[in-house]
């Protein structure tokens, strides 16, 4: 079976303490992972190694950076690596968020120097898509999408592409309370799929996890994650919370 994924992005929230409390809370569940399982926690660069530390014991429980550079190393004050983030064992690597395409100015060109520089390090980028309201109440989202995917990632060989994890997230449902019906996130998640047939072929398309990202909490998650192309979701705010994240962890497929 195809990757299931519940990965947190806790953005710029929680203390240190804060956050160690809510992993413990996570993690004292002792929620076990079948192999084709994964819970990614997307900590602050200050929390990679606590968060490793309590999640390295764990079968299929990982570490997660929110971004990396897309430089390799040198004169870039305040940015970190993706070699930093290797040599501190991180797995995944966000890349390409909503926030960092409309707050930091991200463009497509940065962000395929970025799942490069991931691959490089062995990282899995965990890509974000998505289009704003103005785009689906067009009916532009399909092809508002794929330039996202193409502008990115479609310089990869068919054997680096394998190692990427996409997050479908439309930004009119990140932080808004809005979620896509499960039908939209099915309708665009099976899109995908087919634009990543057309380039990557089938059986890479069949199996690379598209998680939804986009208000999804407890009450919603496990409806969303039945859809056959949707396979978990990248949670902001009901990650932060570890009642709702663990519902949310044993919602995945
Ligand atoms: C996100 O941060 O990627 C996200 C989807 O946020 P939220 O779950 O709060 O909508």
């Amino acid at each position: 079976m195809r990757q299931q994924i519940a990965a947190a992005n806790w953005k710029m929230n929680l203390t240190y303490g804060q956050g160690q409390e809510l992993l413990d809370r996570i993690l004292n569940e002792n929620i076990v992972l079948s192999a084709h399982q994964r819970a990614v926690f997307a900590v602050p660069f200050p929390y990679l190694v606590m968060a490793y530390q309590r999640l390295v014991s764990k079968d299929n429980y990982f570490a997660a950076a929110q971004n990396c550079s897309d430089k390799k190393s040198g004169a870039y004050t305040g940015e970190v690596s993706a070699e930093m983030l290797r040599s501190i064992d991180v797995k995944y690597c966000v890349i390409g968020h909503s926030e960092r395409r409309e707050y930091f100015g991200e463009q497509d060109h940065t962000l395929a120097a970025k799942v490069e520089l991931c691959l490089e390090n062995g990282i899995t980028p965990i890509f974000c898509c998505g289009e704003p309201l103005s785009i689906r109440e067009v009916g532009a989202q399909n092809s508002f999408v794929e330039t996202q995917l193409r502008e990115a990632m479609f310089h990869l060989a068919e054997a680096q592409f394998r190692e990427i994890v996409i997050a479908y997230e439309p930004i009119w449902a990140i932080g808004t309370g809005k979620t896509a019906t499960s039908a939209q996130a099915q309708e665009m998640h099976a899109h995908i799929r087919e634009m990543l047939g057309r380039k990557f072929g089938k059986p890479t398309a069949d199996n690379i996890p598209i998680l939804y990202g986009g208000s999804v909490k407890a009450g919603n998650a496990r409806e969303i994650f039945q859809q056959p192309d949707v396979d978990g979701g990248l949670v902001g705010g009901a990650s932060l919370q570890a009642e709702e994240f663990i519902t949310i962890i044993r919602s995945l497929k």
